[in-house]
């Protein structure tokens, strides 16, 4: 079976800084993959390169069978990527935003399409209300919609809890655990061991641009949190 995401001898610098240094993984396809690591880690890089907004110093990345060296486009049409600074558009309502970002590709019945998000992601009812309106949670959870318009089979979550309350990560979650049901690639980051224990199939840490934990094992909170702390101590 091939991999979903091959990762070798993946390194970045900027200038004299190694922000990734020699990081290898091979990810399964419909996994949930959580990577651990402190501010400053290079969780952001690592995930803006498999995202191809960023090249890579050395290295090669293959996602679904392309070269992310060779078939960027390719690569992008079944990906997305949702970091902390949401891309919506303020003055436009919940329904307004996925339909523009619609009109970027080629889908057949938009209205539909946006329409089924939108109860997806619980906010069908707010539909017609500026986001400018919206808690943090509420845009956290239109961001993600407004990657999902195009189904993309991989989705890059970087640190999407932040800033969320505990309602907020809680109907988050569910959506990723719906998203994970069906059969989406999912790899997410977070500097908080609090999140993303309990749907993750795969553990990772990463400390001072080095993958210093990688586990398929389930782990309890207390039990994981003992790991981090001793894994970055070293
Ligand atoms: P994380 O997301 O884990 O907090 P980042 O990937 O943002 O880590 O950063 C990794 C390291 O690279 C940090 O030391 C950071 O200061 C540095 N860094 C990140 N982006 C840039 C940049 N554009 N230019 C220079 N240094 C950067
Ligand atoms: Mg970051």
């Amino acid at each position: 079976m091939g991999f979903e995401i091959e990762i070798s001898n993946l390194k970045k610098n900027y200038s004299y800084l190694t922000a990734i240094s020699d990081l290898n993984a091979r990810l399964e396809k419909g996994d949930f993959i959580t990577l651990f690591g402190p501010n400053g880690a290079g969780k952001s890089t690592l995930l803006k390169i498999l995202s191809t907004l960023l090249k890579p110093s050395e290295g090669n990345v293959v996602i679904s069978g392309h070269d992310l060296g060779k078939n960027r486009n390719e690569i992008r049409k079944i990906i997305g990527f949702v970091s902390h600074q949401n891309m919506l558009y303020e003055n436009l309502t919940a329904f307004e935003n996925l339909k523009f970002i619609s009109t970027f590709y080629s889908i057949k019945k938009p209205d539909e399409i946006c329409g089924k998000l939108l109860q997806d992601i619980g906010l069908y009812e707010r539909r017609s209300d500026p986001v400018k309106t919206f808690s943090s949670g509420m845009k956290q959870r239109l961001s993600i919609a407004r990657t999902l318009i195009n189904n993309p089979k991989i989705l890059f979550l970087d640190e999407p809890y932040n800033g969320l309350d505990q309602e907020g990560i809680e109907s988050f979650s569910s959506i990723l655990s719906d998203l994970k049901s069906k059969g989406h690639t999912i790899f997410l980051t977070t500097h908080n061991i609090d999140e993303g224990l309990e749907l993750s199939d795969r553990l990772m840490i990463l400390n001072k641009g080095k993958l210093v934990f990688d586990q398929k094992n389930i782990y309890r909170k207390e039990e994981f949190k003992e790991i981090y702390f001793s894994v970055l101590k070293n």
